[in-house]
């Protein structure tokens, strides 16, 4: 179900103003911090983050110039012979689903928006292997419109570890979001956070020590206290108290 203003849990003024100084922090850190995809234009972004499923940013950006360049626009890409996709795309993982999907999603752009890129939630998540998640990204990214959070790994896994929500699903962790944080700071947070996941806060070894977080975290790695904040459910939760 999307987030809704009346679905969204009222936060504590206390939670709402440590997610402020998040947020300011990350600020700070990563003022340049935006999609790590390239892309040139809307509908590139689109393709881009369908093909970024279950696949890091690095390898989507190293198959996007062929693909964009041998198929420019949505209708060139909807009418691409059968396999041409699939060959260009190979490294990508699940290459016949992503390929299906980007064939129909162009068609669908084609068939219902001219071969452009619509600019609402409702329109986007209503073509072929478009979810929240992508669509969010598409209108933050490519047309600075914020309807949402953009909750990706990284994102649900940090702030959980920041007890910013006690979620485990990002479209409820989006919800907890949209209340903790003004709509005009949803679509730079979410960049920033995934920054900090890949350079600070990564799943494997969260660096505490090296962290500008550690003292709004309450999964912060006390000095010789505890090996590592490995796992986000047993660190929020010893701490959740403390931290709302
Ligand atoms: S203090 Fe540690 S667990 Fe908390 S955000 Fe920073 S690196 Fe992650």
């Amino acid at each position: 179900m999307p987030p809704s203003t009346a679905a969204r849990r009222r936060p504590s003024p206390q939670l709402r103003q440590r997610a402020e100084r998040i947020a300011a922090q990350l600020a700070c850190d990563y003022a340049d911090a935006t999609c790590a995809l390239r892309h040139a234009s809307p509908l590139e972004l689109l393709l881009a983050t369908i093909l970024s499923a279950q696949c890091t940013d690095d390898r989507v950006n190293r198959v996007t110039p062929a693909l964009f360049a041998r198929f420019p626009t949505a209708a060139a890409l909807a009418a691409a012979p059968p396999g041409a996709i699939e060959t260009l795309i190979r490294s990508c993982g699940f290459f016949n689903a992503k390929a299906r999907n980007l064939r129909g999603c162009c068609r669908a752009l084609v068939e219902r928006h001219g071969g452009e890129v619509p600019r609402t939630m409702d329109e986007l998540v209503r073509l072929p292997g478009v979810a929240r998640k992508t669509a969010n990204v598409v209108l933050g990214t490519a047309f600075g419109i914020a309807v949402g959070v953009v909750v990706d790994t990284h994102v649900q896994r940090i702030t959980r570890l920041l007890g910013l929500t006690r979620q485990r699903t990002p479209e409820r962790i989006e919800q907890d979001l949209m209340a903790l944080l003004p709509p005009d700071a949803w679509i730079d947070f979410s960049h920033r956070l995934i920054w900090h996941g890949r350079r600070v806060c990564s799943a494997r070894r969260p660096r505490c020590d090296d962290c500008s977080l550690a003292a709004l975290c309450p999964s912060a790695r006390q000095p010789a206290a505890r090996p590592a904040a490995q796992s986000a459910g047993r660190a929020v939760g010893r701490s959740r108290k403390s931290a709302r």
